[in-house]
């Protein structure tokens, strides 16, 4: 498989404080990756230099072969990068709105073909299109946040932790809707620390104070003892 990004020795923090201390990783077409880590591992840091949010110190991010780390958000977006972040939707926009805003770089036909798509996936979104998001449950919320970077068909899905606030039975739906609607032309890379997504990756890094601890295929870091450390104490 083409690998589609490639990190190399990413350094990144806020002000003075170093958070990332060297990433290597890489994600090939059509894969589905996943970061593990405790709280404040860096997760929520990587995907944010990844997506430009935040500017990296050192290091290389390569997207389809291109060098990217000097770019600004929108030049990654255009290059078919999206962002979803734990928050993921505006909640005084109505869900047509939101997502009109996740496909706001492509041609109006494009997004509606493709909203009326999702819409059959999501049907509770679509009964309540002209509703604000805000007065959606939180497991729709987050049904809403999947539908708005999807709707722009990205090439590779940046996730942060699409399990945050939710009930199990809601995560469940969630690991659901995305091996549904995730495949053909999107990766994914999510950052979780529920190990229950290792039930949708292919592999996965394990991400400790800043550092790559571990990585491997998704029975790997099902049965290994650094991961199991990590969430469990164990
Ligand atoms: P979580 O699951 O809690 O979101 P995480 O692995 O995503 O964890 P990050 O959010 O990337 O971790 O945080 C890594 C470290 O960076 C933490 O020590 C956090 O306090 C710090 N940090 C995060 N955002 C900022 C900021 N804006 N300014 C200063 N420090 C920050």
């Amino acid at each position: 498989m083409a690998t589609l990004l490639d990190v190399q020795g990413l350094e990144t923090g806020y002000g003075p404080l170093r958070i990332l201390w060297g990433i290597d990783l890489n994600v090939s077409a059509g894969e589905t990756v996943l970061l593990l880590g405790a709280n404040s591992a860096g997760k929520t840091t990587l995907l944010r230099s990844l997506i430009g949010l935040l500017p990296s110190w050192r290091g290389t991010i390569r997207f389809d072969g291109e060098r990217i780390d000097g770019f600004a958000p929108d030049q990654r977006i255009r290059r078919g990068i999206a962002f979803m972040s734990e928050l993921g939707v505006f909640p005084t926009l109505s869900i047509d709105e939101n997502i009109a805003l996740g496909g706001y770089f492509l041609p109006d036909a494009q997004v509606r073909r493709r909203r009326d798509q999702l819409f059959q996936v999501f049907p509770d979104l679509a009964a309540k299109r002209r509703d604000a998001a805000g007065s959606l449950s939180g497991g729709q919320r987050k049904m809403l946040g999947i539908a708005k970077v999807l709707v722009a068909e990205p090439r590779l899905l940046l996730m942060d932790e699409p399990s945050s606030g939710l009930a199990p039975v809601f995560v469940k739906q969630v690991i659901d809707v995305l091996k549904t609607t995730i495949g053909g032309g999107t990766s994914l890379l999510i950052a979780e620390q529920n190990v229950a997504f290792l039930a949708l990756a292919d592999r996965g890094y394990l991400i400790d104070h800043g550092k790559v601890k571990l990585s491997g295929t998704r029975t790997e870091l099902q049965t290994s003892s650094a991961v199991r450390e990590t969430y469990f104490g164990l």
